[in-house]
C-alpha cells in the first residue's frame, strides 16, 4: 500500500497529476490533495477522477497510468506493461 496524492493544479495540457507519496516531482504539501492509501495508482486515479475530471498518473511515480507519452515513452510502457502483465492489477 502507497499514500497518493492528486495535485490541485493542473498541468499544462488541463490534467491534474497523481503522485505516490515521496515522488521528487509532487507539489508542495499546500498544492496536494490526499487521495487515500491504494495497492496501486489505478484506484488513486478512479478516486481522484471523483474529485478533478481530468487526471493523470505521473510519468516518474505511477507510469502504469501515464496516458500522455511520446513515441519513445510509449515504447518503454508497452514493454513495462508488458512485463507486469501478471501482477498488474485489473481495471
Ligand atoms: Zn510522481
Amino acid at each position: 500500500m502507497a499514500r497518493y496524492y492528486v495535485n490541485r493544479s493542473t498541468q499544462a495540457d488541463g490534467d491534474h497529476e497523481v503522485h505516490r507519496y515521496g515522488c521528487v516531482y509532487m507539489p508542495s504539501p499546500e498544492g496536494w490533495l490526499y487521495l487515500g492509501d491504494f495497492e496501486s495508482c489505478v484506484p488513486a486515479i478512479k478516486k481522484a477522477k471523483v474529485v478533478f475530471e481530468h487526471c493523470d498518473g505521473c510519468y516518474y511515480c505511477s507510469t502504469f497510468c501515464h496516458a500522455r507519452r511520446g513515441p519513445i515513452k510509449t515504447h518503454r510502457l508497452v514493454e513495462r506493461r508488458h512485463a507486469r502483465k501478471i501482477t498488474a492489477p485489473s481495471l
